[in-house]
Formats: structure tokens, sequence, C-alpha cells
């Protein structure tokens, strides 16, 4: 039976109940018209700083741009190797491909979905002809990566830690926000982020003054101290000031909607932990919860029937980077990397967002239950 249409990311939900805030906030950017790094950017820049706890922030034209800001500032290019998961959306690999750096693909753990840090020592040792420079690790679906055991092996091989932290704004380990748990870290503010503004943004985030004013730079076309001093190859990748003046707004919220978040998590679990395989809580982590992803061993049907429910759900993501065709030449093919293609046959997110009602969670619950059938055992 089909009941009112669930959504999987309710925004006009949130817009309804920010938006004499926005509306104001817009049209105040409306009537001062300074649309480039108006003063609502560095307004944006300072809250997010205080939110992640004394960090420089730096914002951007989109998550994207942020990640092949961070590379330039680390001086990588050609020769070089980044050591990215496999199991992540598109941009990660991406990025590194547009500086002309080799990507190095490594596995993912099967119980977190987060990068495999004794696989990323497996692929340090191996790589030949390349010199080792960096590695992005994912907080995939708003759930940190092991930072503190990254940044050791990176140490140890004389390489730098990116986090991309596109999905995991609000998330924690050990009460460290995201943008303090890596050294150069980057995010973005698309739509169905944890942080989302009204198109595409992004920020980079540092603890460093120095690399703040080089990523200030790089932002702006390579400028010196002087606007027409070209000191650095840069790009235009500045954020919109009505995107921050919308993102000023909806900071105020991010605090309350990750805790729904995080309490339709454990709803989640408490009502499907007998049918499904969700993923770890690792102690002492906190997930935004951008998705809540469970693993499935017959997830088409199960996806399908839902679907016949008028559940939505999504699968993020259905082929590892390694099997890609336009990434299949810097990958060791299939078998290669087990967990990850096995997690891209598994996986299914479900809706996930901060105002869904009580009545609805529990509707999509029944469905996965009845979806799942006997078939379907963790
Ligand atoms: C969304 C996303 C990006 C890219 O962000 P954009 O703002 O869309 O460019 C990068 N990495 C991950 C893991 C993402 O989820």
């Amino acid at each position: 039976m089909m009941g009112a249409p669930v959504a999987f990311i309710d925004l006009q939900a949130q817009y309804r109940r920010l938006k004499p805030q926005i509306d104001a906030r817009m049209h105040a950017v409306l009537d001062h018209g300074q649309f480039i790094l108006g003063p609502e950017v560095a307004e944006f820049e300072r809250a997010l700083g205080e939110y992640t706890g004394g960090a420089h922030v730096v914002g951007v034209s989109n998550g994207t741009d942020a990640l092949m800001m961070a590379l330039m500032a680390h001086g990588i290019g050609p020769g070089d190797a980044v050591y990215v998961p496999s199991f992540t959306f598109t941009a990660t690999a991406e990025a590194v491909l547009m500086l002309g750096a080799t990507p190095v693909f490594v596995d993912v753990l099967e119980d977190t979905c987060n990068l495999d840090v004794e696989d990323l020592k497996r692929a340090i040792v191996q790589t030949q002809g390349l010199r080792p420079k960096a590695v992005i690790a994912v907080d995939l679906f708003g759930l940190p990566a092991d930072y503190g055991r990254i940044c050791d092996v990176a140490a140890a091989h004389d390489m730098q830690v990116i986090a991309d932290a596109a999905q995991s704004l609000s998330g924690a380990i050990d009460g460290v926000r995201v943008g303090k748990l890596a050294p150069l870290t980057a995010t973005s503010f698309f739509p169905a982020k944890p942080l989302g503004c009204f198109g595409d943004g992004g920020a980079l985030f540092t603890s460093d003054p120095e690399m703040a004013e080089k990523l200030r730079s790089i932002r702006g076309h390579g400028t010196g101290k002087a606007k027409y001093d070209i000191i650095r190859i840069g790009m235009n990748a500045r954020l919109d000031t009505l995107q921050a003046a919308i993102l000023l707004v909806k900071l105020t919220v991010l605090e309350e909607e990750r805790n729904n978040r995080e309490k339709l998590s454990r709803y989640y679990d408490s009502r499907l932990s007998n049918v499904i395989s969700a993923l770890a809580r690792p102690a002492g982590y906190q997930s935004a919860w951008a998705q809540y992803t469970i693993k499935l061993e017959h997830r088409d049907q199960v996806q399908a029937a839902l679907s016949q429910s008028g559940i939505p759900t999504q699968i993020y993501y259905p082929r590892p980077m390694h099997l890609q065709p336009a990434y299949a030449a810097y990958g060791a093919g299939e078998g290669s990397l087990p967990v990850s293609e096995n997690l891209s046959r598994r996986v299914l997110s479900l809706p996930m967002h901060p105002y869904m009602p009580e009545d609805v969670a529990a509707r999509i619950c029944d469905a996965v239950c009845a979806a799942v059938g006997a078939g379907e055992r963790p």
C-alpha cells in the first residue's frame, strides 16, 4: 500500500522552518550588492571556524574545488601518488587526476566503509615509479575516518593528509570536530550535505595560518598582497556572498539537526538490527549521519520492494572507483579491492534528514522489515 510520498532528504521542511531569517539575510545581500567576497563570506568563515573549534576557514566554490586546492597547496602534480579509498564519490579521485597526479586506490573496512589503514600501508610499500605524496581520507556517510592512525602512517612516509569531509561536517572524534581532525580538511555545501546551501559551495579548514593565506591566494587566481601580483597558479574558486548568507542561518541549527539525525539513526538501529546489518559505531566517534546505510545480501530486490511501498532509497555507490571506466587504468581490476567491490553490491541508503516525523520513520522500518523477509539475515 502506498502512503503519502516519503522524502529521501526533506530540504523544504528546513526552509519552511528558517524562511524568515534566510529571506532577510538574502535580501540584505541584494541590498548591499557585494556579490563577490561580500562581508557575509568572512562572517561565515569566522562562525564556521568557531563552530569547529578554532580552525581557519576558507569558503570556496564547491567540495571538488576544495579538494583540488588542497592538493595544489601541497604542490602535488605529475609523478606523485595520492592514496584514495576506492569506495567513495568520484570527486575524490577526480581532483587527483585534474592535477596530473596518480590516484592509488585503497580498500575500505567492511564495518565502517572508511579507509583501511592496513591496506594503505600495503599500497604505499607496493608503490613503484611514483612518489608517495598524500592520502585523502574520506568520512563516508558522515563518519570520520581514523585520522589518528592515518596521520601516523602518513608521517612515517613523509606524506600529507587531506580529509574529504564533504559528508561529515558536524561529526567528531572524542569531542574534536571535523575541521580539526586532519591538518587540512575539505568540505562541500552541496544542498544534500549535512550543511547545505542553495547551490554549490564548499570550504577548507586548517589550523595553520600560512596555509590559510595560501588557500585564499589560490582561491583568487593566485594573487599576492596586491590584487594584480600573481605569485602562484590559482583558480577562481570563491564562495558566493549569497550562499554564505544562507549558510550563516543554517549553521545556527546544524548541531540541533545533527542530534535529530542521531536520534533517527538510533531508531533505525533499534528497529532494524535484527533483520539487516547496519554500519559500526566506533567508540568515541560521532557521525554527521549524512546517510543511514545498511548492507543487504539481496539489495536490489529489497530496493524494488521498498520502491513499491513508496519508500525512496539510494545506492551510494554502485561501482568502486578502481572499476570506473575513466579510472580503471589506475586500478588493478576486478578482485583487487574485494571489500569495496562487495560493499558496492550490498549497500543501500535509507531516507535520512533532521525533520522526519516519527510515524514516517516507523513506516519506513515496517517496509524494510517486510521487504527483507525471511531470506535476509545479518
Ligand atoms: C559531495 C562530495 C564531494 C564533492 O563536493 P561538491 O561540492 O559536489 O563538488 C567530494 N567528496 C565526497 C565524498 C562527496 O560526497
